[in-house]
């Protein structure tokens, strides 16, 4: 499973507290979404779904509990990171559509952009390219009057992804349109959870509109009363995705989830426990990490040996020696070269790992270092202390690998390091494997 991005925690929204008109609109909700799921929030007029869709984007403050997205709670946001919340974190569509009426088309979808101090050429362009993903291009300069129900939706979901944040909200997006229309804009929504990969929480009342959720998520009088998981659907795509790539394309995104996981099953053990049942784990990461194209047998027992290597049972000469051998002798039957340029790479990788969880500058300085050799960074000096410093803020937990991808992939006069988005997802890739093998990364 994927990580979780929004966690409400006990969300309480009491309007007039205390007065003869008190009303408990969410009477202690808790709910954990995660990233890419696609959630629904059902219930009858009235139940709180409004009211909690609304505490998730923090635009309604909670009397009590707490709501935190990507590990921050909202409440303890400053102004500022607020503003950027709401700028590019989520992505919000209401059934009243809210459109300005005295501006274009176009310039309702660049609005979010306006205030990022994008120049105008590039708004336009981006805006543009969803107006023609979403069939409206052709009403780019007319009126939000003159179009129909279905098109102004349209033109709001283009709005809310034009900074392209993560977490889409919609309330009760179709609840005005006719059922045409109702359904291509549901279409729309499956498409940007299932091809742009968003986390995207929708309100309805709706049941028929269900079968698109993965998970669905019953209120009643300001609580939740229960939660369905959809069984039904995405086994085929999964499969079929599955069958084509095998584990290696997907093994990035487990990481960090895993971790999780692993540490909430075994929260009694000790780090050093915890350490040792991941050892294969971080073998397996390790692996898919750095190979391609050998036979599964070949793999196998190089996964074997790297488990020995990450148990301290052999040292990296050992680990050199018997991935060169035939797999009839033990080894894994691979050529000197590969064997020499694996273990090369094992050993790097396992030695910023150990670095890092010394927490020293040292430590960050070469893990920098390595980065920049090993991903090919041509970076000039200022970039490299601003490089280093992100890279010091993903190893020190201070953001997630979402945030490290953006700041590395954003241009230098937007504060970022202005990598490629391909580099920038590379360095990020060596970097999780990093954290994993430093995690309790002393001898066993
Ligand atoms: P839903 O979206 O499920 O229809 P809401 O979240 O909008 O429900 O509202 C839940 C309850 O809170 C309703 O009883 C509604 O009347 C009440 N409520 C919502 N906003 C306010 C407000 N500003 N003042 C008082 N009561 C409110
Ligand atoms: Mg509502």
């Amino acid at each position: 499973m994927l990580e979780s991005c929004i966690k409400v925690d006990q969300l309480r929204v009491i309007y007039n507290q205390g007065k003869s008109n008190e009303v408990r609109s969410l009477d202690g909700v808790s709910v954990e979404i995660y990233s890419q799921e696609y959630v629904i929030i059902y219930g009858p007029s009235g139940c709180g779904k409004s009211t909690l869709l609304y505490g998730i984007s923090g635009l309604q403050a909670p009397t009590y509990g707490d709501v935190f997205v990507n590990g921050k709670n909202l409440a303890t946001m400053t102004k500022k990171e607020k503003v950027q919340f709401h700028q590019t974190g989520v992505g919000m569509v209401f059934q009243a559509f809210y459109l300005i009426d005295s501006l274009t088309v176009l310039d309702n979808v660049c609005l979010p952009k306006v205030f990022r101090g994008e120049n105008l050429a590039e708004r336009r362009e981006a805006a543009m390219k969803l107006l023609q993903r979403f069939g409206i291009s052709t009403q780019a300069d007319r009126f939000p009057s003159q179009l129909s129900g279905g098109q102004k939706q349209r033109v709001s979901i283009a709005r809310a992804l034009v900074n392209n944040p993560q977490i889409i909200l919609a309330d009760e997006p179709v609840g005005n349109l006719d059922s045409e229309s109702a359904q291509n804009v549901l279409d729309i929504f499956k498409e940007i959870n299932e091809i742009d990969k968003k986390t995207v929480i929708l309100v309805t009342h709706n049941p028929d509109h269900l079968v698109y959720a993965d998970r669905i998520i019953h209120m009643k009088d300001g609580k939740k009363v229960r939660e369905d998981i959809n069984k039904d659907k995405r086994p085929p795509e999964v499969a079929k995705k599955a069958s084509v790539v095998g584990d290696l394309v997907d093994a990035p995104e487990k990481i960090s989830t895993e971790l999780r996981l692993l540490m909430r099953t075994f929260k009694d053990l000790s780090l050093k426990q915890v350490g040792v049942l991941l050892v294969p784990f971080k073998a397996k990461q390790l692996m898919t990490h750095i190979l391609s194209q050998l036979t599964e047998e070949q793999t196998s027992s190089a996964e074997s040996l790297l488990k020995e290597f990450l148990f301290n049972n052999i040292d990296s000469e050992a680990l050199r020696t018997k991935l060169d051998l035939d797999m009839e002798k033990g080894g894994a039957g691979w050529n000197k070269l590969r064997a020499n340029s694996f273990t090369e790479r094992a050993q790097e990788i396992l030695t910023n790992a150990q670095n890092i969880s010394q927490n020293t500058e040292e430590a960050l300085i070469s893990l920098t270092d390595y980065l920049i050799k090993i991903c090919n960074l041509k970076l000039e000096n200022d970039s490299v202390l601003r490089f280093r410093a992100f890279i010091k803020m993903r190893v020190e937990n201070k953001i997630d690998r979402f945030s490290l991808q953006e700041r590395l992939d954003s241009a230098k006069q937007l504060g970022g390091v202005g990598l490629y988005r391909g580099t920038a997802e590379k360095v990020v890739h060596e970097v999780e494997i990093i954290m994993l093998l430093s995690y309790s990364a002393e001898p066993y």
